[in-house]
């Protein structure tokens, strides 16, 4: 019994079509849809199935980037639905983008997602409010590839929303804003725009800003997910998947993505997020200033005429440092 599943929905596009015909002789095109500790989910054209990596892949994959993860396209064995054991996932197709952290205490990159077309970069406008962090995972979003676009969670708990939205401006310069509420929905037809039919889209931002509160909205159903996507649940629940695709009715697909604390900047481009700042380096009087204690600084005239923010420099200076620092440490190993 064969159900045909629409693979452009899950963006299948032609480039993936002639990269697959090229390579996989007798092999089947599936999407990866869920991470779980011990494997993968897999969609093909039949429908989902476990899959876990060839002996080969795992043998050659030295560096955990080179592991399948949410949305890669990749080669299977086999495209059935469930019945026939997993499905051997033998290639990882290219990938168009990825957003990556370093782990923790090293200078190994992880990928956490692939293929992402829009980063929902989420901020609650209580607490959570950091103008610092947003210009991080702004320059860590632009620098993927993927459109960004910031979500100011939990509207309903801010007394000055303009005010708020007016500071974001600034420290996002030519990014997408959206207010939400998860009250009264607010936001979330905006947010709906990003997801047509095939796109996908990822939520990052700290826990507890309200990412799978809005998922959950857009999914328009109590998915299990709040609790289901934690690795250690307080229930002592056996929760194992890590990611997954999500499909949201009306179009598009999201993918929660917890761990985003410790998030780095894996590329040095910070030309985007900060080009304000780039662009008005072009006056100063030394092409190689450093906006630090040089004369004709351009850009210090800037924050003393407030017209930049004295913690946007700063800010720009410890992304900057921390890139030279991982260019360094990736040039010794
Ligand atoms: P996540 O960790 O980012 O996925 O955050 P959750 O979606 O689990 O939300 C954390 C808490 O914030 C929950 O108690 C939610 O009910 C609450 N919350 C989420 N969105 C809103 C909102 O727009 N307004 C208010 N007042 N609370 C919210
Ligand atoms: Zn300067």
């Amino acid at each position: 019994m064969k159900r045909n599943i629409d693979m452009s929905g899950l963006g299948l596009s032609e480039i993936i079509l002639s990269e697959a015909a090229a390579l996989g002789e007798g092999l089947h095109l599936a999407r990866v849809t869920a991470q779980h500790r011990d494997g993968y989910s897999v969609m093909t054209e039949n429908g989902e199935n476990g899959a876990a990596v060839s002996g080969r892949l795992n043998y050659r994959s030295s560096a955990p980037d080179e592991y399948p993860v949410v949305v890669d396209w990749v080669l299977v064995d086999r495209a059935d639905e469930g019945a026939n054991g997993n499905a051997v996932i033998h290639r990882i197709l290219t990938r168009k983008n990825s957003i990556e952290r370093g782990t923790a205490g090293g200078t190994r990159r992880q990928v956490l997602a692939a293929n992402i077309d829009t980063i929902f970069l989420c901020m609650s406008l209580n607490y959570d409010f950091n103008l610092r962090r947003i210009e991080r995972y702004l320059a860590i979003a632009w620098d993927s590839g993927a459109m960004p676009v910031i979500v100011l969670t939990k509207a309903d708990l801010c007394g000055d929303v303009p005010e708020k939205v007016a500071q974001v401006q600034t420290a996002a310069p030519g990014a997408d804003i959206v207010v939400t509420s998860a009250l009264n929905e607010n936001g979330h037809a905006e947010l709906r725009k990003y997801l047509s039919k095939g796109k996908t889209a990822v939520f990052l931002g700290s826990s507890g800003v309200g990412k799978s509160t809005l998922i959950n909205g857009l999914l328009g159903t109590k998915v299990q997910l709040t609790k289901g996507i934690r690795e250690n649940d307080s229930k002592g629940r056996h929760t194992t998947t890590r990611r997954q695709m999500l499909m949201v009715p009306d179009g598009g697909a999201v993918i929660d993505t917890p761990g985003l604390r410790e998030i780095r900047i894996a590329s040095p481009d910070l030309s985007k997020a900060f080009s304000d700042i780039e662009e008005l380096a072009n006056s100063c009087r030394f092409r190689d200033c450093k906006h630090e204690t040089e004369p004709g600084c351009a850009v210090k005239r800037a924050v003393e005429d407030r017209s930049i923010s004295a913690g946007r420099l700063e800010n720009y200076h410890k992304l900057r440092r921390e890139l030279k620092h991982i260019q360094r440490s990736e040039t010794m190993t």
